[in-house]
């Protein structure tokens, strides 16, 4: 089945360049040029990967890809007039998953989305390799294919983290993707929850501690546990 792609750019010439390239590649692509017609997409459409231009009309395209990552883990691609501005942030603060500069050429393009769309589905295409199986539609984590009992913050922090196994997130990166209100929130409760994240993990599989602690700096996901 094709892989549907929303492409959300409010310039109609460079839309069309990408949904051209995209569909001689055999993607099947959706153009939304506001971010909240995006937002309308996403949520009735079953897309696999966003790319975002960041200067639309309505909105930021940082902001929606927050907004974006408080309920999915869909691959985002940034399409940028400024590097030197994505580069800081294209990872660890908005959870972006890679950025295009313009001008770039289709070519270009096509292969950052096969390229990322390779790493999102790893996971469940390994062959039960990989550790963690998650289910977004029931919002379920399994573990070596035992199911976890997870409270909403574990899920939303694990889930978080296997988004992008081997990123650090700092507290404050973690509260801001997995809480509705992080204001409300304590440092100190990210590491309570990353605690009993562990016990639950251990569980299942005793000798191994998948989530990894850099002092002063946060929490990541070891890329092999
Ligand atoms: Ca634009």
């Amino acid at each position: 089945m094709a892989h549907k792609i929303l492409v959300v750019e409010d310039e109609p010439g460079i839309a069309d360049n990408i949904r051209y390239a995209l569909s001689t590649e055999g993607f099947e692509v959706v153009w939304s040029a506001t971010g909240q017609e995006a937002l309308d997409v996403l949520k009735s459409d079953g897309i696999s990967l966003v790319v975002l231009d960041i200067g639309l009309p309505d909105r930021n395209g940082f902001e929606l890809c927050k907004d974006i990552r408080r309920t999915s883990a869909i691959p985002v691609i940034f399409l940028t007039a400024r590097a030197d501005e994505i580069d800081r942030v294209v990872g660890l603060e908005i959870g972006g998953d890679d950025y295009v500069v313009k001008p770039f050429s289709p070519r270009e393009l096509s292969a950052r989305v096969k390229a990322v769309l390779r790493r999102a589905n790893a996971p469940s295409d390994g062959g039960g390799s990989a550790p963690f199986q998650v289910d977004e539609r029931k919002k379920r984590i399994a573990y070596f294919g035992r199911p976890l009992d997870l409270s909403r913050y574990e899920y939303r922090i694990l889930h978080v983290l296997i988004g992008k196994p081997g990123w650090v997130f700092s507290r404050d990166q973690l509260m801001d993707l997995a809480w509705e209100e992080p204001e409300a929130s304590l440092d100190r409760t990210v590491d309570t929850h990353i605690k009993t994240l562990r016990a639950k993990l251990k569980e299942i599989r005793p000798k191994l501690d998948p989530i990894r602690t850099h002092r002063g700096l946060g929490y990541s996901l070891k890329e092999s546990p």
